[in-house]
């Protein structure tokens, strides 16, 4: 081989490395879906080189389902299915204590109007079961007799009804719950920006990489319009609508947020978004403020600190406590 053949050989082999490496282009987010608690969850994450946090993901996504069959009221081997099956007292998991008692917290500070004890009167309407129904005044009075907050004890991680039959339903909680929990396996793992998504429902942990995230509010009457949007960080944003899950009957429509004074679709209400620090806290405020309707719903939000929101009235009025006044923009 001649020293001119060589070097072209080795001019050809270099060319070959180079041509052959991957383009240097920075990474993009990383982006999962998965379904569960009867939807799409989605999570984001937006650190540099996401790729690394699959696993995290994977392990979010997991305490999700953990917490899923633990609260689910349609699984018969669930924490909440046992004690709607049980006579006496049940033992808990920290996760589903830890629920019920900020259930309790705020259906104290809601006047009842977050109530988890609802169970059989929400099994009654059969939303979650997909074939809603509208029930007779008779089942909701017999319903609502067997339902109530004064009817369970909770203590040292154990529940107690008092008065059986009663059935416990967590389904304008443990969605946040579970967001909050997987927020926490990813900031746990070292993610520092990231989303969990649930339908709508989400937190957001930090910002997106250097900007703030922007969540749009869904207009609760003209589907796929925004009605506002929020520049937030870090924080929790949940909202209550009479619009996901709904049936018409005479020209009336009946949705799955229910008031426990009268048994039937809370009125006072088109939409509610809150912004807390954790999700738990603002679905289980929003499914409250919803069912309180726009003055005593604004005043609950206003009482508690750290809680933020938008109300839509059952006329289309907007209302927006004053934190938000700076971070929320109009189309
Ligand atoms: P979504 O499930 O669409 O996120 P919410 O957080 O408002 O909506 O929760 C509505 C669910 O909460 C209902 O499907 C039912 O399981 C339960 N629920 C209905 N009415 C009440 C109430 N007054 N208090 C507590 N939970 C309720
Ligand atoms: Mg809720």
């Amino acid at each position: 081989m001649t020293r001119a053949t060589a070097t072209l050989l080795l001019l050809a082999a270099l060319l070959l490395a180079i041509t052959l490496l991957p383009p240097r282009e920075p990474e993009g987010p990383l982006i999962r879906t998965r379904l569960l608690m009867g939807t799409v969850v989605e999570i984001r994450i937006e650190d540099t080189e996401s790729a690394r946090y699959d696993a995290a993901v994977t392990a979010a996504f997991a305490e999700m389902a953990a917490i899923e069959r633990r609260m689910s009221p349609h699984l018969p081997q669930s924490e909440i299915s046992r004690i709607a099956a049980a006579t006496g007292t049940v033992g808990l998991s920290a996760d589903t204590a830890e629920v019920l008692q900020l259930a309790h917290d705020v259906a104290e500070a809601s006047n009842g109007a977050f109530d988890a004890t609802l169970g059989q009167l929400i099994r009654l309407w059969g939303f979650a079961e997909g074939e809603p129904r509208l029930p007779t005044e008779e089942e909701i009075a017999a319903a609502l007799a067997g339902d109530g907050a004064s009817r369970l004890m909770i203590a040292d991680g154990r529940v107690a009804k008092v008065v059986a039959p009663l059935a416990i339903d967590l389904g304008g909680i443990a969605k946040g719950y579970a967001i909050d929990r997987a927020v926490s396996v990813l900031a746990a793992a070292g993610v520092r920006h990231a989303s969990v998504n649930a339908g709508g429902d989400m937190r957001l942990l930090g910002d997106r990489s250097g900007r703030p995230w922007r969540v749009g509010i869904r207009h609760p009457r003209k589907s796929g319009d925004i009605l506002a949007t929020l520049q937030l960080a870090g924080k929790a944003v949940v909202t209550s609508g009479d619009y996901e899950r709904v049936f018409e009957l005479d020209g009336v429509r009946y949705h799955h947020i229910l008031d426990p004074r009268t048994g039937y679709p809370a009125r006072g209400c088109q939409a509610v978004t809150v912004v807390a620090d954790r999700a738990a806290l603002a679905d289980a405020v929003a499914t409250a403020v919803f069912v309180l309707g726009p003055g005593k719903g604004l005043a609950l939000l206003e009482s508690m600190p750290d809680l933020e929101g938008v109300i839509v009235a059952a006329d289309g009025n907007v209302s927006v406590t004053p934190g938000l006044r700076g971070v929320l923009e109009w189309p």
